[in-house]
């Protein structure tokens, strides 16, 4: 069986083990190294290669569809980690960096359940920071915090333990102040700030690749001041090797993030504001896949053969190619074509995707960014709120 076909059926599998999928968002002010991350996170899982090869996935790929022309849709991807001798599905979503996208950014956030936040360890916490925190606590995402750029802190500006201590202690204290300032209004959450010794608190550098947590102290039995040492001694691909960013920031993912049956029963009631008497409410907080068909449509791309591509979030029920849905706003129904999933960055049609998952689907002519399609007809999901950017800024 060729490498791309064996992930694909892991990708399957894991589809119908709810617990066992994140679904997140990395979120992050233009150029704190969301792209760089991501792509990290991808060749270090195996869903493209690293260094400079030719993707593994590209060279799995049949013919036609290589003669197709694959495109690499870098707004979505999934791919498999395999924590505490348990594989998990991580489905991510990503958000326009630019100010301009905040509508797209807060439609991203509500396909999923925990967003990274990423803050440049020499810039700190700036005002896109702030935007994108409050819109993950909004749709009652939950956060965790990946502190990116730490070389430059040794490398480049030379400072010492106590300095670099100070500085990034500052940058946590600035999230907090912001998680905090949301949540105290918010009765459905326990306290969501971060720290380093919650776990929740992530360090490195995306672009050498190697990152550090408590967690990953334990398991690499590197401290902080090795990565110091090593980092000034140029030893970095040793440090990548020792304790690669993508399994650091993945096991915080999985073990900090709330899976789909944890996480709907809260934001349910959130995002969705119809009769809770009703079948359906109970079915999408349970993430029942034998329920009515519910999903929330996120995203409309463009793919050249299939046409427009709908994304969004499968809240109950099984998605399947044949279905006629409603469509909010709409009348009549919609057709679905095929149904798919993102598997690495490419779309990957399957049979067919149960409740607590991100589809990819074809056929849903009526559908806009935002749109609920449903087998039954219901109250749609609330609309979008778009937070724009702060007015006053922070120093
Ligand atoms: P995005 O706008 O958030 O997607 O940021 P990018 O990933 O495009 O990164 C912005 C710039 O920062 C690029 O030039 C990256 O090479 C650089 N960069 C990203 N991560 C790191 C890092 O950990 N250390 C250093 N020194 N540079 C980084």
């Amino acid at each position: 069986m060729g490498r791309r076909k064996k992930i694909v059926d892991e990708c399957e599998r894991l589809m119908d083990e709810p617990e066992q999928i994140r679904n997140i968002a990395i979120a992050a002010h233009v150029d704190h190294g969301k792209t760089t991350l991501t792509d990290n996170l991808l060749a270090g899982t195996g869903m493209i290669a690293d260094e400079g090869e030719a993707t593994k996935l590209m060279m799995d790929t049949e013919e036609d569809e290589q003669e197709r022309g694959i495109t690499i849709d870098a707004a979505n991807v999934s791919m498999t980690h395999e924590y505490d001798e348990q594989n998990h599905l991580i489905n991510l979503i990503d958000t326009p960096g630019h100010v301009d996208f905040g509508g797209d950014v807060t439609r991203a956030m509500r396909a999923v359940d925990g967003a990274l936040v990423v803050v440049d360890a020499v810039e700190g916490a700036m005002p896109q920071t702030e935007t994108v925190v409050r819109q993950a606590l909004r749709e009652g995402v939950k956060p965790a915090l990946f502190i990116n750029k730490v070389d430059r802190l040794i490398s480049e500006l030379q400072e010492g333990p106590q300095e670099m201590q100070e500085r990034l202690q500052k940058v946590i204290a600035d999230v907090n102040e912001l998680i905090r300032g949301m949540t105290e209004e918010m009765d459905d959450v326990d306290d969501w700030t971060v720290s380093v010794e919650d776990g929740t608190v992530a360090f490195g550098s995306a672009l050498y690749m190697w990152g550090v947590s408590v967690n990953s102290m334990q398991r690499t039995g590197l401290d902080f001041g090795d990565i110091i040492d090593m980092e000034r001694a140029d030893e970095r691909q040793e440090l990548h090797e020792k304790t690669p960013l993508s399994n650091v920031v993945l096991d915080m993912v999985v073990e900090h993030f709330p899976n789909p049956v944890d996480a709907q029963p809260r934001r349910v009631p959130r995002i969705w504001r119809g009769d809770d008497e009703l079948d359906i409410a109970e079915q999408m907080q349970l993430v029942d896949d034998d329920g009515e068909v519910v999903l929330m449509v996120t995203d409309i791309g463009m793919d050249p053969h299939a046409g427009e591509i709908a994304t969004g979030r499968v809240f109950s029920g099984t998605l399947e190619k044949g279905q006629e849905l409603y469509v909010s706003g709409t009348a009549g129904k919609n057709r679905i074509q095929s149904v798919g999933l993102y598997m690495g960055g490419e779309r990957e049609e399957v049979d067919h995707v149960p409740a607590g998952n991100i589809a990819a689907v074809t056929g849903l002519k009526d559908a806009i960014a935002g749109s609920t399609v449903s087998s039954v007809e219901m109250t749609p999901f609330e609309s979008i709120e778009h937070i724009s950017e702060p007015v006053i800024t922070k120093s």
